[in-house]
């Protein structure tokens, strides 16, 4: 794979790259948590406030009707990015964990006692605390695909779990904890041979990979925009229109009604009826320019070019000597979860925060990933295609500095 990324002129596009950490040029490797963002992103929000500011929807007046047209441009946008077939099948959230809990909270109208949900066990936290919180509401049961000690899901006893009592499952695209891509046109298939509906969290692989919800014809598929270069506290649920019609609405409030009278409320059609309350109407329009600027790369390029700075990265951390990587599927993205023998993740991160580096460290929202491992947590560093080989270079130099200092 080849890629067309031009580094200096993409890092050129984000400001905060060009800062110091501690004394040393930042190296930001925790693009897992949250992605930076580019100068077009940062003036649009910019310019929302300077120059049309004011709510949507409602007002007769120009600056809302521009503010409204801005909004509703950025979910074309995101329609046509996930390639939806209407409009009315994106919904703006303030993020993933908005969108899953929105999908769980509408399934309690459609589980009872003796129902399974399905969920595995490379899940971020998000994905598995609003089911239970189902489960307990339903009585529906919850099954875990357990993972393997490469960080893939065991696929065999994924078949073996799904019956004609499974009604919904739901797993990531891909793992924050260990970077792993799962089989999701596989399991969505397989999914509805039983007639269980699928929501795949996307958070992790939307940066990287483009989703068509039509190919992969996915009931939900829900992403945060931070971790696409946009703002924080927004987000997009995708759902199939059959299901968001059937499921009952999250919030009640101001948007989401027809009409309301204390005798019987009637709600608004969709996308609204999901959308109750003034929405991030400045993320919305910032999360627009993000994926218009990842577009505009084009994702190809991305993984094209985050598969050599993985590669390139693995193996020069696993030459500092005593490395355990945790993940080592062959189809991962970006990510490398790590541990040297004998030292605690946390006094490795700390150490290179000295230098100017940013990973993460700890559990990562994963706990049940590090119990399978028995370990209290990782080291994760995780690259964006504005990451450079040089930086990794810088890191593994730390990391082994790291290593000499701890042992
Ligand atoms: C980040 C992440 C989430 C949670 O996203 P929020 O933006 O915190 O709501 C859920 N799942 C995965 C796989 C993630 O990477």
């Amino acid at each position: 794979m080849s890629h067309q990324i031009d580094i200096e002129k993409v890092r050129a596009d984000f400001p905060i790259l060009s800062r110091k950490v501690n004394g040393h040029p930042l190296v930001y490797f925790d693009n897992a948590a949250t992605s930076q963002t580019p100068k077009v992103v940062i003036d649009a929000i910019v310019e929302y406030y300077e120059q049309y500011n004011a709510n949507i929807h409602r007002g007769v007046h120009s600056l809302s009707q521009e503010a409204t047209d801005a909004y509703e441009q950025a979910r074309e946008t995101l329609r046509a990015h996930f390639n939806a077939a209407k409009k009315e099948e994106i919904i703006f959230t303030s993020g993933t964990t908005h969108g899953i809990n929105l999908v769980a909270n509408g399934f309690a109208s459609q589980l009872k006692a003796g129902d399974e949900v399905i969920v595995s066990a490379l899940e971020h936290h998000s994905n598995i605390v609003p089911w239970q919180m189902l489960c307990e509401k339903t009585g529906a049961q919850l099954k875990v695909i357990p993972m393997t000690n490469s960080g893939e899901l065991a696929m065999d006893a994924f078949h073996e779990l799904l019956s004609d009592k499974t009604k919904l499952v739901f797993v990531n695209h891909v793992s924050n904890a260990l970077g792993t891509i799962n089989p999701i046109e596989t399991i969505i298939s397989e999914a509805h041979k039983k007639g269980a509906a699928v929501l795949i969290d996307g958070a992790q692989a939307a940066p990287h990979i483009k989703a068509d919800v039509q190919a992969l014809d996915v009931d939900f598929y829900v992403v945060s925009g931070h971790k696409m270069c946009g703002p924080t506290g927004v987000g997009v649920l995708y759902g199939k229109e059959e299901w968001l019609i059937k499921l009952p609405p999250y919030q009640g409030g101001g948007e989401m009604i027809d009409q309301v009278t204390f005798e019987k409320t009637t709600y608004a059609g969709l996308p609204h009826k999901f959308e109750a309350g003034t929405p991030n109407i400045c993320g919305g329009i910032a999360f627009g320019k993000a994926i218009e600027y990842l577009n505009g790369l084009g994702f190809e390029n991305i993984a094209a070019y985050e598969h050599e700075l993985l590669t390139y990265a693995t193996e020069q951390l696993l030459a500092v000597g005593d490395v355990m990587i945790y993940g080592t599927s062959s189809e991962k993205t970006a990510v490398i979860s790590f541990n040297i023998e004998g030292i605690h993740p946390y006094d490795i991160g700390t150490i290179i925060d000295k230098l100017g580096i940013a990973v993460r460290t700890g559990h990562h929202c994963a706990q049940p990933i590090m119990d399978y491992y028995k370990i209290p947590g990782t080291v994760r560093a995780s690259f964006s295609f504005y990451n450079t080989k040089e930086e990794i270079d810088a890191f593994v130099q730390a990391v082994k500095r790291a290593k000499i200092m701890l042992s």
